[in-house]
């Protein structure tokens, strides 16, 4: 039994109600009770939160957690040199146990973050011994997690086709399991033979939803869209990935059959799979859920997706407006939307919205507390929402409950070991690099940069003369 004493409370219920002074009680893995001055019941462990915020837990509905064992490695790749590295030429080098030190590393910085639920979208899992390593380390993390299941070698009417693919979801998923899920993952390339058909009726057989990277600059566009749509495979369960270089028509398929967009800000602006495409979807009332896409670029936070996507939005509507010579005096998207979409989108987008997603009494106990008493940025907290999206990071969570079992405490991860995990991601980044031999290691990690010239200008405001390359007095 928790008791959080004194925070100003962001429920993120449906009338997105907010309580100052207000106290959260955790019988089990449920919130028993939200209001002011409640009782501890005896046993319970009291938790000083006055100061600070206490939020859901925030949900990341696409995360390449394999890949987390690379972290930064890519700090400077385009979409086409990731495509290259891990589709074409390295991706194959990982083994089981290399696949389980990204997803160990991935979802102990995932809580650490006060991301609650991750999905891992696996598709590294060239084997099922792979996908066994993937459970292994989600499951050795007290987190929750959706494995999205994929294999980027093959194609998804192959693998999905595998009797060991059956036995392997057979064996580790129950249905209805809240703490571990299971999606299909695989793109639909827009080949008008339509092959990933076959992986979709598995999916419908299995039950389970699917997860596509959908819009994505270079790699799938509105052919796959309308295909799935025409196939009537497009579900309200169904999350498309990106979503960022679709027409209206697409847009409005996705919009008519329920299904929501997974936007990852920072990988669309850096990547380069277009632009992040909030505002279209916004104009379309398609649903929203934020994700943070893979660690070999970004770390796995969502302060800085929802920090991202108010900036890639707004600064969209600017330039926009500008173009036409107007300006903008009243932005759309609002602090307390990117908070929704980071904790109600995620668990609308994954069916768990009646079990997380809020804090609401009867609701699974997925809550961050956001204080920091050493920090000069926590305080005033005036707008709650405007702190958690734009002044709050994750030095800023102090602690994290998921599921009703404490898991970070006076900014600490609690019961983790750490060194595990460091010592798997070293065993993985050994294997790698020689594997690939010391030069192409290198080389990966640092992309030759286009040449650039510095535009011609007519005007001097030194009397510097570029020619004899001497300062004149
Ligand atoms: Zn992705």
């Amino acid at each position: 039994m928790f008791l959080f004493r004194n925070a100003t409370v962001v429920t993120m219920d449906d009338a997105h109600t907010v309580l100052t002074g207000a106290d959260v009680l955790v019988i089990g893995e449920t919130i028993a009770g939200i209001g002011t001055g409640l009782t501890a019941p005896e046993g319970a462990t009291v938790i000083d939160a006055s100061g600070g915020i206490l939020m859901p837990g925030m949900i990341d509905t696409h995360r390449h957690m394999w890949q987390t064992a690379m972290r930064g490695y890519g700090a400077d790749w385009s979409l086409t040199q990731y495509f290259v590295w891990y589709y074409l030429e390295h991706g194959k080098t990982f083994r089981p146990e290399d696949v389980y030190a990204g997803n160990l590393l991935a979802a102990l910085e995932a809580i650490d973050a006060g991301v609650t639920t991750t999905v891992d979208w696996s598709h590294g899992l060239q084997t099922t011994q792979h996908a066994d390593a993937a459970v292994d380390a989600l499951q050795a993390v007290p987190g929750r997690f959706v494995l999205a299941y994929g294999n980027i070698q093959q194609g998804p009417w192959e693998w999905s086709a595998a009797p060991e693919f059956r036995d392997f979801v057979a064996r580790r998923f129950t249905p209805g399991d809240d703490m571990l899920g299971f999606q299909m993952a695989f793109d639909v390339t827009g080949d008008p033979a339509f092959p990933e058909k076959a992986a979709f009726e598995v999916a419908r057989e299995l039950g389970v939803s699917v997860t596509t990277h959908a819009g994505v600059w270079g790699a799938t566009n509105d052919d796959g869209i309308r295909l799935m749509h025409e196939h009537k495979f497009m579900t309200p369960g169904t999350v498309y990935v990106h979503a960022a270089t679709l027409n209206d028509d697409s847009y409005q398929r996705i919009a008519a059959t329920g299904g929501s967009v997974s936007v990852s800000t920072e990988s669309e602006q850096s990547a380069g799979q277009g632009y992040p495409p909030t505002w279209a979807l916004r104009r379309h009332g398609i649903p929203v859920s934020l994700s943070m896409d893979t660690s070999v670029w970004w770390s796995g936070d969502l302060f800085s997706a929802m920090r991202t996507t108010l900036g890639a939005d707004r600064s969209r509507e600017h330039l926009e407006a500008h173009a036409r010579s107007e300006t903008v005096t009243n932005v759309h998207l609002r602090a307390e939307q990117v908070v929704d979409w980071a904790t109600r989108g995620g668990s609308r987008a994954l069916g768990l919205d009646a079990k997380v997603g809020s804090l609401e009494v009867g609701k699974k106990a997925d809550i961050v507390l956001l204080r920091n008493e050493s920090s000069p940025v926590m305080f005033p907290v005036l707008n709650p929402y405007g702190h958690v999206a734009f002044q709050a990071q994750r030095g800023d969570v102090e602690a994290v409950l998921v599921n009703g079992r404490i898991v970070k405490r006076d900014h600490k991860l609690v019961d983790v070991d750490l060194a595990a995990a460091r010592t798997a991601v070293e065993n993985t980044i050994d294997h790698l690099r020689s594997t690939m031999g010391e030069q192409a290691w290198v080389k990966g990690m640092n992309p030759d940069v286009p040449e650039a010239k510095v535009t011609d200008n007519p005007y001097t405001y030194t009397e510097y003369d570029a020619g004899s390359a001497e300062w004149k007095h």
